[in-house]
Parts: C-alpha cells; sequence; structure tokens
C-alpha cells in the first residue's frame, strides 16, 4: 500500500491555477524528487500536503486515512511533517526553543527523550549552539535546525521543500548524506530540489511538473537521461 497517495489534486490562488490536478504515490522507504521550474507548483504540492494552502479539488490519503483537508497541526502527529522552503526557523528563539517547536504532537516522555536524542546525535553543532538564538546560526546550521525540528515529531514521511537552497556547496553534499541517513532510518522523503544533479543522484524515482502539472515522471536513471527534464525547465510554464 503506498504511504501517500494524491488523486486530481488542484491548488488556486485566486484566479491563479497553480496545481492543475495532478495524482501521484510515494511508497514506503522511497525518496521521491519534484524537479522543474520556479513557479512550476513543487511549493504549492508539497504546501497542500502539508495543510498550509487549501486544496481546492482532488484527494489526498496518507497511510490508509483521507487528510485533503487536514490542519498542519493534525499532520505531525499522524507523522507527515514539512521542512518548509526558506526553513522559517524563529530566530529571536533558541535552537532549542525551535526544536521543541517541532514537537506538538508528541505527548509521550520516552518518545521525547528519544527525538531529542535522535536530533542532536544527526547534528552535533545543534547540541553545541542549543542555548544560542537561532538567528545567530549559519544558513546550513539553520537548515539543519529546520529539519531537526520536523524530525520532532518523529514523521515517518518528510517533506523537503529546497533543503539545499542557498548553501554552499560543501553544505550541500551534507545535506544530501543527511537525506540518504534519514532513508536508512526508515522516513520517507519527499524531495523538492532545484540541484537537479544531486536530486536524482539520491532520489529513487523523480517527477517532473511544469505549468502546474506533472510532465513526466520515472525512475532517477530514466529522468536523467530524459529530454524531457530539459523541455519542462526550458518549456514554457
Ligand atoms: P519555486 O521553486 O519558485 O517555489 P514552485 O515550482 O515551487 O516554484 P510554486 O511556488 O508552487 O512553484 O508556484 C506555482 C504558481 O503559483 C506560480 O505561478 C506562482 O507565481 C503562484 N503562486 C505561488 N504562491 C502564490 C501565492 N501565495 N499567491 C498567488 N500566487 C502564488
Amino acid at each position: 500500500m503506498p504511504l501517500l497517495s494524491v488523486d486530481s489534486l488542484q491548488v488556486r490562488y485566486g484566479a491563479v491555477e497553480a496545481v492543475r490536478g495532478i495524482g501521484f504515490e510515494i511508497h514506503p522507504g522511497e525518496i521521491v524528487a519534484f524537479l522543474g521550474a520556479n513557479g512550476a507548483g513543487k511549493s504549492s504540492t508539497l504546501n497542500a500536503l502539508a495543510g498550509l494552502v487549501p486544496v481546492a479539488s482532488g484527494r489526498v490519503v496518507f497511510d490508509g486515512t483521507d487528510i485533503t483537508h487536514h490542519a498542519p497541526e493534525r499532520l505531525a502527529p499522524m507523522g507527515m511533517t514539512l521542512t518548509p522552503e526558506g526553513r522559517r526557523i524563529f530566530g529571536t528563539l533558541t535552537v532549542e526553543e525551535n526544536l521543541r517547536m517541532g514537537a506538538y504532537g508528541v505527548s509521550d516522555r520516552a518518545e521525547m527523550d528519544a527525538a531529542w536524542a535522535r536530533v542532536y546525535e544527526l547534528f552535533p553543532i545543534l547540541f553545541e549552539r542549543r542555548s544560542q538564538y537561532a538567528g545567530t546560526l549559519s544558513g546550513g546550521q539553520q537548515q539543519m535546525l529546520a529539519v531537526g525540528r520536523s524530525l520532532m515529531s518523529n514523521p515517518r514521511l518528510l517533506l523537503l521543500d529546497e533543503p539545499s537552497l542557498g548553501l554552499a556547496p560543501k553544505i550541500v553534499e551534507q545535506i544530501f548524506e543527511l537525506i540518504g541517513v534519514l532513508r536508512d532510518q526508515g522516513v520517507t522523503l519527499v524531495v523538492v530540489e532545484q540541484n537537479v544533479a544531486m536530486a536524482l543522484e539520491i532520489a529513487d524515482r523523480g517527477y517532473v511538473m511544469s505549468g502546474g502539472r506533472i510532465v513526466s515522471s520515472g525512475t532517477a536513471g530514466d529522468l536523467s537521461q530524459a529530454d524531457r527534464l530539459q523541455a519542462a525547465y526550458l518549456g514554457a510554464e
């Protein structure tokens, strides 16, 4: 059974139809990349799945439950979280306070302790800086904090929107390494990325969006060769 199943998903902002009835499935243990030019509808898709923008029509099923109109705070306890584009951390809160905000759905003490241990083990730098204001972290550390915050609710499905955006090449490599580690820990990942080469290196499969539609899909190997990938980037929106 797919972990996430999306059927005829449509997202609108007033007259703008950002996502025009797309369908796809994500299976447990996969890393799936969403690729495409700016404005193709990738962020709108993730935000709609995460309940941050309304679904105009269509259906989203997570682990057998219809979550089409669920608010984000209902999704984290179910096991699905989004690390948004631009990180959205709180600069005037400490690292630890930011992380704690990610754990709002967790009530079990042992689960909470395990979440702290896991995040600080993945990101020792966040442990070192746990009492610092998040705004004083470097861009790469802020991205790690954003991912760490998402991990505090122990998600089975993590949606990552442009995790490498604006980061130095060395940090980008660390972020992609992290994606692999998370998969090895049993997390299923959907990753929106502008860094196509690296995304296809780590992903199992991918979808290419253009103009609010999925215009191509396939294994990462297929997509790296496909002419349609190029067409989606060069083509009209
Ligand atoms: P990017 O990589 O730039 O984030 P994207 O593929 O994620 O691109 P979206 O951000 O989903 O694309 O944008 C899809 C379309 O929706 C674009 O035409 C964009 O201008 C429009 N759009 C996105 N957010 C809004 C909004 N809040 N209000 C109005 N239009 C929006």
